[in-house]
C-alpha cells in the first residue's frame, strides 16, 4: 500500500471533522480501547480532549485483516447519529459499506478496487 489509500484519506477527513481516526491501535479492541489517548495527537484538533462518540479505528487484528483483503472492521464510539456522517464520508472515498445501522455493531468499509488491483498484481506474477 505504497500511494494513500480510500481509507486513509476518508479518517482525514474525518480527523478534519473532529474525530479521532485511526488506522491501527494496538492489539484488539480491549486494548485499543484502554489505549485510547485522552487528547488529539495530530491534525487540526491536535491537544484537545478526545469525543469518544467521535472515534474511529481499528486495532492491530482488523488492521492485519485489512491489509489482507482491504476490507476494514471499523470499531468505533458507538453514536449512531455520527457514525452516519462518518459512513457518508466513508462512502465519498468510494468504500463500499457493510453496516447493520446499529451503534454496538462494527462497520466494513471494502475498497474493492484496491482488492481487486491486487489480485491482479498477483495473478500476473505468477501467470504469463
Ligand atoms: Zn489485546
Amino acid at each position: 500500500m505504497a500511494k494513500k489509500s480510500r481509507l486513509s484519506l476518508a479518517f482525514k477527513v474525518l480527523r478534519e471533522e473532529g474525530w479521532l481516526a485511526e488506522m491501527r491501535l494496538p492489539c484488539c479492541q480491549s486494548c485499543a480501547w484502554s489505549s485510547m489517548p485522552f487528547e488529539h495527537e495530530r491534525g487540526p484538533f491536535k491537544g484537545q480532549e478526545v469525543d469518544l462518540q467521535k472515534v474511529i479505528f481499528m486495532h492491530g487484528q482488523s488492521y492485519a485483516w485489512y491489509v489482507r483483503d482491504y476490507d476494514a472492521n471499523l470499531h468505533h464510539g458507538g453514536n449512531v447519529k455520527n457514525l452516519k456522517r462518518a459512513v457518508e464520508i466513508l462512502e465519498d472515498h468510494g468504500l463500499e459499506i457493510f453496516w447493520n445501522g446499529r451503534g454496538d455493531s462494527s462497520i466494513s468499509a471494502y475498497d474493492r478496487e484496491a482488492y481487486e488491483l491486487k489480485l491482479a498484481a498477483s495473478s500476473s506474477v505468477t501467470g504469463n
